[in-house]
């Protein structure tokens, strides 16, 4: 199983990451955590990554795809995983390509959580993360709807793309996704 869940910020992807990865017994790779793990922890990752997460704003390329090879490098992945949160814009989507090139990995399917937008401001209020004020939460909105939903289209061009409603409640989602997955795995 190798997935890439795709959404806005507050569509849930991070929570049926970690769901699916339990279920299917394979890593959940969530970007956004290892970077809050870099910030607390002061690595020269996390200090070069803080002021751009702390300013809601996708942080480099360069920084992310290194998290990522990292990642890929590790024993763990080399038989499945969920990214969350990976990849955002078009460069980190050509890098994932190459990535998996390199690990001899072959590609998987892209998980899209269409979720409207009230309710994603509404669920990033209540989750109260320290990026999650208004200003934060319509920044960190519209990057995604300028930088990440050209991916959309770029996978299902590429025929991978699974769509799932991520306004229904956490469990349905859970199913929604075993559901759509199910045929595929047994191709
Ligand atoms: P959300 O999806 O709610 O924005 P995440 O935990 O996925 O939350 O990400 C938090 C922050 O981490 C982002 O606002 C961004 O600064 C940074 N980040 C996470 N993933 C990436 C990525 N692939 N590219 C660049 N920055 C990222």
């Amino acid at each position: 199983m190798r997935l890439v869940f795709l959404g806005p910020p507050g569509s849930g992807k991070s929570t049926q990451a970690q769901a699916g990865a339990a279920r299917w017994q394979i890593p959940s790779i969530s970007t956004g955590n290892l970077l809050r793990d870099a910030i607390a922890a002061q690595s020269d990752l996390g200090q070069q990554a803080q002021t751009h997460v702390e300013a809601g704003e996708l942080v480099p390329d360069q920084l992310i795809v290194g998290l990522m090879r990292e990642s890929f490098g590790s024993p763990v992945t080399q038989n499945g995983w969920i990214i969350d949160g990976f990849p955002r814009n078009l460069a980190q989507t050509q890098a994932l390509d190459t990535l998996l090139q390199i690990m001899g990995q072959p590609y998987g399917q892209v998980v899209y959580f269409e979720t409207p937008e009230d309710l994603l401001v509404e669920r990033m209020l209540k989750r109260g993360r320290q990026d999650d004020s208004e200003d934060l939460i319509r920044q960190r909105l519209q990057i995604y709807n300028e930088q990440t939903t050209p991916l959309i289209d770029f996978y299902r061009r590429r025929q991978c793309l699974i769509e799932i409603d991520g306004s229904r409640p956490a469990s349905e989602i859970t199913d929604a996704i075993a559901a759509a997955l199910q045929p595929l795995a047994s191709v």
